[in-house]
């Protein structure tokens, strides 16, 4: 046994120290982030907030509102090929290049991206998930995608240390998702006792990823636009959000009515409402690592992609960074034992 003395960080342990900023208004901030990425060489250009690959946030029907802001979502790997080929025909080119084809690691899920890719070449992103992608079966994966599609995008997760982002990295993934229990319905901490505080694995893994050219996904944790700076300042190139963008119209989650109040529900990927629905119920020989929420339900995505993106916009105007690459560099974070004043009820 080991123990490791150096405190590790998340989102609710710091703060942004203002600094000195020529920058009169947000609307001078520009969220846009220029990708050229390392394996596929692909060029990228988009706003790095990725909606989940969640049953009811990563959607058609996200993706296509979330595109109008030049904002990705990894969609989710439920979806047949019959209902790829329907959003293919009528998704327009942005759409497509802000989408990810989500994969697990099986034979059969191998099979379904070639078949979801062929459908387009404005497809370029794979997001190759599973929860602990500390297995040597997802490296092995990720080199078989790799030398399939040396043109495409290829994203693998999730991890939350230098070593394995540098492994992944190194297998042929251009980007790297990191995050392990962060997650607003998981309870992989709880069910398990793994984990690591989110802001810490950004900076590090960050710093991994960047030493050899790759980039990485702050994957979970985010409960708020400051949260969403947070892991931008880290060093995230890209966030990507559940629960804030779960319980809107486009999540297309089961709406259910209490008190004369509509709610939406919200689950993990691994709670048993999933496994229940995609797997025929949980295998006995595993827990479910996912919880079930209803969420109020929020109507549009519109004002909360707003909400966001204008809440970094503002932090980096608070830091004096004018365009969203310089957030890290104009990033100091200041520890804290305290964060916002909650004498009249949370926001
Ligand atoms: P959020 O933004 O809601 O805090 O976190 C979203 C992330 O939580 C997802 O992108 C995914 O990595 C993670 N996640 C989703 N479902 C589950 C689950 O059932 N169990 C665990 N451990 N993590 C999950």
């Amino acid at each position: 046994m080991r123990i490791e003395q150096e405190l590790k960080l998340g989102f609710k342990d710091v703060l942004f120290r203002p600094k000195r900023s020529t920058l009169k208004s947000r609307s001078q901030v520009n969220l846009t982030r220029e990708f050229t990425f390392k394996h596929s060489g692909r060029q990228w250009s988009g706003v790095p907030v990725i909606a989940a690959n969640m049953d009811s946030v990563g959607t058609f029907d996200m993706a296509t509102a979330l595109a109008a802001h030049n904002v990705m979502t990894a969609v989710h790997k439920h979806y047949t090929v019959e209902q790829w080929a329907d959003f293919v025909k009528q998704a327009d080119a942005n759409t497509l290049n802000k989408v990810m084809v989500s994969t697990g690691t099986s034979d059969r899920d191998f099979d379904k991206i070639q078949q979801i890719l062929a459908l387009s070449d404005e497809l370029i992103f794979v997001c190759i998930d599973i929860a602990n992608g500390y297995s040597e079966h997802l490296v092995e994966f990720v080199e078989r995608v790799r030398a399939a599609f040396p043109d495409k995008v290829i994203s693998a997760g999730n991890v939350v240390t230098g070593d394995m982002v540098e492994e992944l990295i190194l297998a042929g993934a251009d980007i790297v998702k990191v995050g392990i229990g962060p997650g607003s319905v998981c309870t992989t901490r709880v069910k398990t006792g793994v984990g690591y505080p989110q802001l810490s694995a950004i900076i590090e893994c960050a710093d991994a990823a960047h030493g050899l050219g790759g980039r990485i996904i702050g994957d979970g944790g985010c409960a708020c636009p400051g949260d969403v700076s947070k892991a931008f300042g880290g060093g995230a190139d890209f966030v990507m959000l559940g629960g804030m963008l779960a319980a809107h119209t486009e999540s297309g989650g089961e709406l259910v009515e209490k008190d004369g109040k509509t709610f939406m529900k919200f689950y993990g990927m691994s709670s048993e409402s999933a496994m229940a629905k995609h797997s025929g119920g949980v295998a006995k020989y595993r827990a479910a690592e996912g919880k079930t929420v209803v969420l109020p339900y929020r109507g549009s995505v519109e004002n909360t992609i707003q909400d966001v993106l204008g809440g970094v916009r503002s932090t980096c105007t608070y830091v004096g960074a004018e365009h969203l690459k310089e957030l890290t560099k104009r990033t100091t974070f200041i520890r804290v034992q305290e964060q916002e004043n909650n004498v009249y009820g949370k926001e």
